[in-house]
């Protein structure tokens, strides 16, 4: 048995911690700034390019809905929370 599988051994249990806490932190639910409640559950995640000064760019967002009273809200990477227009909402999360 190599050092270097003896190494992985004791890292895995690690990986799988930091795996499961991410996973858990990414599912817990946000503060709507509406209610209060901790019922803010993301609806759809937004992927594309958008064109900054003349260059490509990758840009993501998400769009989020309060279960407790209904608000909607959307967010971009690391921004403050906006309110989505019903055209915006209805475009990208409507089934
Ligand atoms: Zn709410």
């Amino acid at each position: 048995m190599s050092g270097a599988y003896l190494g992985l051994v004791a890292v895995g249990p690690v990986i799988m911690a930091v795996v499961v806490a991410v996973v858990y932190l990414s599912q817990r639910k946000a503060i709507c700034p509406s209610c209060s409640h901790r019922a803010l559950r993301r609806v759809q995640f937004i992927r594309a390019t958008v064109v900054v000064d003349g260059r490509r760019v990758p840009d993501s967002w998400s769009f989020l809905l309060c279960e407790s009273c209904g608000a909607r809200y959307k967010q971009h990477l690391g921004a403050a929370l906006t309110v989505p227009s019903e055209a915006e909402w209805n475009q990208y999360c409507s089934k």
